[in-house]
């Protein structure tokens, strides 16, 4: 029976792998399918406090894991498939193993948002991708549209001019949502172009990109627009199909977490993307994680009838 089981990788898993490691509660991580999480796929953070230079996503993942090894955290390369986590002792289970757990902390992440128009599913890895740092090299002096007006969009494509020859960011709106000062670079870079005030319709191609069906939302007018490829930066789904059966979700699909990361199941924690809808950042995740293994190491201290500092 493990003190602690931690589903999810990224900087809010390995943080609360971290801080309940050196709590000596002895955790056991699942990886998941993607090791580290949505961070690994940047390829710079410039706003991770504590590196004034920035730091690569991937190498963030590194040292956090490695960091969680250091004092004891062991972590498997698994995915979780099933879990029962409504009874005192909580059950998760992997393909090929099954563990008990006192409590379990959420932090599975989120998953890139789907345009779900024609041509996007058969497309992906011909030219569609969701991940500028991964595929980026392949658009070598090609044009590329990124799709979406965040800060992901505009990080990606600015991340993108490295490489190809143009950028066109195709937006639904008249007004980015990115902060400030990527609107300004953007803005600024020779090779980027915005396209306002439209989506896209379909992504047409047959081994690769050739072009997109892009409309204005204002004119109702079609065009067809050639590209090489597309990047698509429209936001996250919370990864909760493991839980939705058992965990109380907000109407945006992500976990309801109370000012404790406490879900509804009392032993039972969420923290990162999955329960966050508004900051959705590395730090915040980490510190989130923080919170949980906190509550964790609370909930597992009272269950063995040990007094708690700052209860
Ligand atoms: P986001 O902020 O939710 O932006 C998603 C963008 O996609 C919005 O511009 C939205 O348009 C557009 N969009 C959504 N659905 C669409 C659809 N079906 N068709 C066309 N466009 C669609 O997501 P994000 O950019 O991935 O950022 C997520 C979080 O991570 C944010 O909190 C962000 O600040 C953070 N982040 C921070 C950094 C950084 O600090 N450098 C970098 C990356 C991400 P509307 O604007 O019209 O809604």
């Amino acid at each position: 029976m493990y003190n602690v089981i931690i589903i999810g990788s990224g900087p809010a898993g390995l943080t609360a792998a971290i801080y309940t490691a050196r709590a000596n509660l002895d955790p056991l991580v699942i990886s998941g399918m993607e090791k580290g999480g949505q961070v690994t796929l940047t390829d710079d953070l410039e706003n991770f406090p504590g590196f004034p230079d920035g730091l690569g996503g991937f190498e963030l993942y590194q040292s956090l894991e490695k960091q969680a090894k250091k004092f004891g955290a062991e972590i498997l390369d698994d995915v979780v498939t099933q879990v029962d986590l409504t009874g005192n002792v909580k059950v998760v289970k992997t393909a090929t193993n099954e563990f008990k757990a006192k409590t379990v902390i959420i932090a599975t992440g989120s998953t890139p948002r789907k345009l779900d128009v024609a041509g996007e599913k058969e497309l992906t890895g011909k030219g569609v991708s969701y991940c500028a740092t991964c595929d980026g090299f392949f658009f070598k002096d090609k044009h590329v549209a990124v799709i979406g007006g965040g800060n992901s969009a505009l990080d990606e494509g600015l991340f993108l001019t490295r490489f190809a020859k143009k950028v066109t960011i195709i937006h639904r709106r008249d007004r980015l949502r990115a902060d400030a000062i990527l609107q300004e670079r953007a803005f600024k870079h020779e090779k980027i172009g915005i396209v306002w005030d439209t989506v896209v319709d379909s992504i047409v191609g047959d081994d690769s990109v050739k072009h997109l069906v892009l409309r204005n939302v204002k004119t109702n007018e079609k065009i067809e627009f050639p590209v090489d490829g597309v990047f698509i930066f429209i936001g996250h789904l919370p990864n909760v199909d493991l839980f939705d059966d058992q965990i109380k979700l907000a109407p945006d699909n992500t976990i309801i977490t109370d000012r404790r990361t406490r879900t509804n199941i009392t032993g039972v924690f969420a923290c990162g993307d999955v329960q966050d809808s508004i900051y959705r950042q590395a730090i915040t995740a980490a510190g989130s994680g923080c919170q949980a293994a906190m509550e964790a190491e609370k909930l597992v201290a009272e269950l063995q009838g040990q007094a708690y500092p700052g209860k």
